[in-house]
């Protein structure tokens, strides 16, 4: 028996990392490619002449995915089992975390067509099961939440309700019809993160998007045993990773302006606190509109999956190195 408490199986963070080839940009200004995938677990920092902490480095991962690697494997081993837990009454999250213009936003496009794909395909493969699927997203910017399904509604409170834990007041939460209609409600949530170029200053850079699907299911003809599941998966687009270091980064086009963002911060702790495994410690899920909203989601029974995304780029590689040590200490 554990003293203190009913033990909780705690699931393993599953941690990927994705590089992204050069961008045009990049390859215009005559940037080169830093990072190099050695194997599929393998990402390291190639030596160059002029690198005077000649410092090597080297990170393994479950899963590296390098710049050619479709969106389809980045899912399939990135992505899917947390996906399918959901269809299972098991709370999931899927986050990409990562520098600005590092593929965060082309990461999660590309991870939420395929869970959507795949939700469908299960629901049709499983005639004696009847569900309903709901969908809310919220953006979270400057700690004000925001619902995205109404984008002229003003700011959400959050209320904590002793059944559901923390809820957004008001939030929108649609019943969707068929795949074709989730489609068109996803599309409505990523539009509005469209508007204008990624770049440092983009509002886009400095909010968080959740897109929660909200999936039950019960028994067509009840047994009488327990046969209804109900679970959250939630797939989150993050503001930009350099909203989380404390550091100034020296070299790189980071300067000023570059407020801490809470949210973020409270997030890394969080991820921290869990992948430590350690049953003691207080996580302080309290801290910050985004913990607060994905608490059950995160640890406990839930499951969670990490892509982190990583710009090939040399003037990038202060960044990268933080987005990989977060890594390292998430897995
Ligand atoms: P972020 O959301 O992290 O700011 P984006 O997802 O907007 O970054 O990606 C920046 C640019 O790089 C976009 O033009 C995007 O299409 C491109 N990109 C990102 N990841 C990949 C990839 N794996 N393969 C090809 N292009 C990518
Ligand atoms: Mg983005």
């Amino acid at each position: 028996s554990t003293p203190g408490g009913p033990r909780v199986k705690r699931e393993k963070i599953l941690v990927t990392v994705r590089l992204r080839p050069l961008s045009k940009k990049e390859q215009s200004l005559k940037d080169q490619v830093a990072w190099e995938c050695v194997d599929d677990h393998t990402v390291v920092l190639k030596q160059f002449s002029h690198d005077r902490t000649n410092s090597s480095a080297q990170y393994t991962f479950d899963k590296v995915f390098g710049p050619t690697c479709p969106s389809d494997i980045v899912y399939e081993e990135g992505a899917k089992e947390v996906a399918l837990s959901s269809l299972r009454g098991i709370n999931g999250t899927i986050f990409a975390y990562g520098q600005t213009s590092s593929g965060k936003t082309y990461t999660m496009r590309g991870i939420t067509e395929r869970a959507v794909n795949d939700i469908y395909k299960h629901i049709e493969n499983t005639p004696a099961r009847e569900y309903i699927i709901k969908i809310s997203a919220m953006e979270i910017y400057n700690e004000v939440v925001k619902d995205m399904l109404k984008p002229d509604s003003g700011p959400l409170r959050l209320l904590d309700d002793p059944e559901k834990g923390t809820i957004a007041e008001k939030l929108e939460e649609q019943i969707v019809k068929d795949i074709a209609h989730l489609r068109h409600l996803i599309g409505i949530c990523e539009a509005q993160r469209q508007v204008g170029e990624t770049s440092l200053n983009d509002a886009s850079s400095r909010s968080h998007q959740i897109i929660r699907l909200m999936i039950e299911s019960s028994l067509k003809e009840s047994s009488g045993c327990v046969n209804s599941y109900m679970a959250n998966l939630n797939l989150v687009d993050l503001a930009g990773s350099e909203r989380a270091s404390q550091t100034n980064v020296e070299g790189s086009r980071l300067k000023e302006g570059c407020h801490i963002n809470l949210s973020l911060l409270t997030l890394t702790t969080v991820i921290r606190k869990l992948s430590d495994g350690k049953r003691s410690g207080h996580v302080p899920y309290r801290q910050s509109k985004l913990t607060r909203i994905l608490q059950p989601s995160l640890g406990g029974n839930a499951r969670t999956a990490i892509v982190c995304t990583l710009s090939p780029a040399l003037s990038h590689v202060e960044q990268s190195r933080i987005t990989l040590s977060f890594a390292s200490c998430a897995k």
